[in-house]
């Protein structure tokens, strides 16, 4: 068994009739790179940079323990691209110390929908522009992306922008190096899945985060137990924002992957083959179920077979039926 998932670790994933999908990482600290690249992984498609920030107990972390720990993870990942996602604290993910912002939204109702992620970051923008600068200096160690969480307003994009172009400009006035970087942002919000062709004239990537798209799509908070079972993938709301998003991204020739829970969930490997997507981005333990997937699936099939998925009424059912038989009768 070792020897095979060593084998299986140095495959190409790549289906029966030769589609490359790439299978990114997702992690929450420098060290877990390692994991990644064990696993197999062909980058990190999301470092969830808010792990340095959280559990510390007092201070947030300079520009320097993060601009460390960004070289750190691009340098163990040897040219493989690594994207960084900006803070995504607020809701599920609290900050030990409360800033002096937070404080004043210290009792919100629905924290999920509240000043979370980027809406964090533009509401504290020099802490913003500390952590666009740790990444850019990053930058001249390895291949970077740059991940917006929570992005739902195109004026937030200009924003981005605006604070990207002023760190740039710091950084060249000190003489510090850094190499262009891609711009790409979470497709997490219902209303960013909606208007994707507006936002993809602006970015150079999509990724989009299942977590959170479904929690948004059917307004089921994720950490709320009493209506856990709610909380359904197989939604068909949440399958045509996901389809649609794929083929849109497609369409306009940028990137777009999937790194929330749905990526690395073999059950839904087959589905995603099937509307169009080539990037998944997983913890590096589910890597190997999900190659194995790939090797045994011909994605023109598949792609065949999405329509009835995505018209029933019961698509997981409808997947089982459809999908299944559309790889068996190779
Ligand atoms: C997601 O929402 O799917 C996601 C990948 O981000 P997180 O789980 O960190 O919110
Ligand atoms: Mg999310």
């Amino acid at each position: 068994e070792r020897a095979r998932l060593a084998r299986l670790r140095h495959t190409p994933a790549v289906t029966l009739d030769g589609e490359r999908v790439e299978l990114h990482a997702n992690i929450e600290l420098p060290a877990d790179a390692l994991a990644a690249v064990e696993a197999g992984a062909t980058g990190v498609g999301l470092f969830r940079s808010e792990f340095l920030f959280m559990n510390r107990g007092g201070e947030l972390p300079s520009e320097e323990e993060q601009f460390e720990a960004y070289k750190a993870a691009v340098e163990a990942m040897r040219g493989m691209p690594v994207t960084i996602r900006t803070v995504d604290v607020g809701a599920d993910k609290p900050l030990d110390r409360l800033s002096a912002s937070e404080l004043r939204h210290e009792h919100v109702l629905n924290p999920a929908m509240g000043l979370r992620a980027i809406r964090w970051s533009l509401a504290e923008p020099s802490m913003f522009r500390q952590q666009l600068r740790a990444i850019y200096r990053a930058s001249a160690f390895g291949k970077l992306r740059l991940l917006i969480p929570m992005v739902a307003h195109l004026n937030e994009i200009r924003q981005i922008q605006e604070a990207i172009k002023r760190v740039q400009q710091q950084l060249t006035d000190a003489g510090q190096a850094y190499t262009p970087v891609e711009l790409g942002v979470m497709i997490e919000i219902p209303a960013a899945a909606v208007m994707l062709p507006l936002l993809l004239r602006h970015v150079d990537f999509v990724s989009i985060g299942t977590n959170d798209l479904i929690q948004y799509t059917l307004a089921i908070d994720r950490a709320d137990e009493s209506v856990a079972h709610l909380y359904d993938p197989w939604h068909p709301a949440v399958l045509q924002l996901i389809a649609s998003s794929i083929a849109q991204a497609r369409a306009a020739g940028k990137s777009v992957s999937v790194c929330g829970e749905m990526a690395g969930d073999a059950a839904f490997t087959d589905l995603l083959l099937a509307m169009g997507l080539r990037n998944f981005s997983m913890h590096p333990s589910q890597i190997p179920s999900v190659k194995q997937r790939i090797l045994r699936a011909d994605s023109s099939r598949l792609a065949m077979a999405l329509p009835a998925v995505l018209a029933s009424e019961d698509p997981e059912k409808a997947a089982e039926l459809v999908l299944v038989s559309a790889q068996r009768t190779h």
